[in-house]
């Protein structure tokens, strides 16, 4: 006899919701209050869009009936897990994705505890006049699907968690299927608490098997206020496609830009930094240099002094072959699927050279025309190409941006060289004289989001980005002055 899987699954999902809670891990059982919800007890863990948006509806409700008092010990609650538990879950997502660096997964989710903006981020404003007051508000959208990336599964939750419940919403997220299991956990674990602590369950709802189609049935799901995407060019279009509003993550190539003035050290370092952190996952890692030829020389050798490995031009080749595939009809290059996210040693070895694990970047000399100079390679080898001088530079930066207008960087003393370069490329984030992170808030100023929404518009994303604004008009009066 044939069994429907996802059948079985709900009907044991709903089994569940009518038998009450399910033990937490400490053996203790969750809390009920009588008010609850059929769904709570199930902390978070869906099979099906249909009962997960439910579920997220009804813990919006009681979100909104609660106070901001209630939102901030939600988030409190997120960032102490993410925090306290960075370690276990970090090497969770290392283990099951097989991407990154394990060190760099638990440093993500420990700063993100540390900094995603919360309710303080959170805009009023006010006009008050001859004719009485107006209070602009951010106002919640209610249920929010989300969509997030392998390269950073359950960070992506944690910072959308935070930032959209401090705008006073609940989340159901369709996680990429290779990141589902951590997903999972990492919300079983927030959810938990916060039922046990707040009284609210499911406020972050997951798609435990998760599809296309389930991502598609969230996108039309009536219930579904708003889409919020972090990933590639494909998610991104199919969220622009759904006929809802969208904010959307998209795809980057950061271009690095080295003029004649430049600090070649501090460049070297910067670029190490950025392009081998989680062995450059990272969207606004640096993925592509281009140096003026009067210093190109010099750079490389800053770069070996400052520790990253030169490939020579055959093995550039060997790397390119195992590293570069094609794609689609028109057989576009894209990055293998084998070699993403892995360490600086795995792709020496692909080149014929052995480094100690310890390497934390390989790059190397291409020309423009090099599949690793268009493609977003996320692996830890970095083509640097030389331009004639500062003009050839940019342009040949904002050519092999694609146009994503995502990140961008230089190194550089001259402020017209930098001013020139931000005009032209136009990106969400701009970083001069550091690393690519340092413009999360990671050394540089600014707060932490792993969703920068380029292509809608929203930048880097906080609370008020998952809010509408409200006006609230009185008329003739209270204007006490
Ligand atoms: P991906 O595009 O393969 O997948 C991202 C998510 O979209 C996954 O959950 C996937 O299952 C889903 N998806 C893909 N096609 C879909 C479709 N047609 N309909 C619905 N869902 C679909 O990307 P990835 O490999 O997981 O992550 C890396 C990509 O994400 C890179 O391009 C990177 O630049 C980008 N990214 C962007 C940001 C940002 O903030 N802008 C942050 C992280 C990653």
């Amino acid at each position: 006899m044939q069994f429907d899987e996802n059948l079985i699954r709900n009907v044991v999902s709903q089994v569940l919701a009518e038998v009450g809670p399910m033990p937490t891990t400490d053996g203790s059982v969750a809390l009920r209050p009588d008010s609850a919800p059929a769904s709570a007890g199930q902390h978070g863990i869906f099979y099906d869009a249909e009962s997960a948006v439910a579920a997220a509806r009804e813990a919006f409700e009681q979100l909104r009936r609660g106070t901001m008092e209630d939102r901030k010990q939600i988030i409190e609650i997120i960032r102490r897990i993410s925090i306290a538990q960075c370690e276990e879950l970090g090497l969770m997502e290392m283990d099951e994705t097989q991407v990154g660096r394990p060190e760099h997964k638990i440093e993500k989710l420990r700063t993100l505890g540390e900094r995603s903006p919360g309710v303080e981020m959170l805009e009023t404003k006010a006009f008050s006049g001859d004719h009485g007051l107006a209070i602009i508000e951010r106002a919640p959208f209610g249920v929010i699907a989300a969509i997030t990336p392998v390269t950073h599964s359950l960070p992506t939750i944690t910072g959308n968690a935070v930032s959209m419940i401090a705008g006073g919403n609940a989340v159901v997220v369709n996680p990429h299927p290779s990141g589902k299991r951590v997903a999972a956990e990492g919300v079983r674990r927030f959810n938990e608490a916060i039922y046990r602590e707040v009284g609210i369950d499911n406020l972050i709802c997951v798609i435990a098997e998760p599809t296309l189609e389930s991502a598609d049935a969230l996108f039309k799901h009536r219930d579904v206020a708003l889409i919020c995407v972090t990933g590639g060019p494909a998610v991104g279009r199919a969220a622009l496609n759904s006929g809802k509003r969208a904010i959307v993550a998209g795809p980057g190539n950061p271009p690095v830009v080295i003029d004649e003035t430049a600090d070649l050290d501090n460049a070297a370092r910067c670029i190490i930094q950025g392009a081998s952190y989680d062995n450059n996952l990272l969207c606004i890692a640096e993925k592509e240099v281009f140096v003026v030829e009067s210093v190109f020389d010099a750079m490389m050798e800053a770069m070996r002094r400052a520790g990253a490995v030169q490939l020579n031009a055959a093995q550039i080749d060997a790397l390119t072959a195992k590293a570069i595939t094609t794609a689609g009809d028109d057989h576009h290059h894209v990055a293998a699927k084998e070699l993403i996210g892995k360490n600086a040693s795995v792709l020496a070895a692909a080149a014929g050279v052995q480094v100690p694990d310890s390497t934390e970047l390989v790059f190397g000399e291409t020309d423009e025309n090099h599949p690793f100079v268009s493609v977003e390679q996320m692996m830890p080898f970095v083509p640097f190409v030389r331009a004639r001088d500062v003009d050839h530079a940019i342009a040949l930066a904002k050519h092999y941006e694609h146009g994503f207008r995502h990140t961008a960087i230089i190194h550089s003393r001259n402020v017209r060289n930098m001013t020139k370069m931000g005009r032209e490329l136009d990106t969400t984030l701009y970083i001069k004289n550091g690393p690519s992170m340092a413009s999360l808030g990671l050394g540089g100023e600014g707060y932490l989001s792993f969703s920068i929404a380029g292509p809608t518009g929203e930048g880097v994303t906080n609370p008020n980005t998952f809010t509408r604004e409200r006006r609230c008009s009185m008329i003739d009066e209270l204007r006490v002055i």
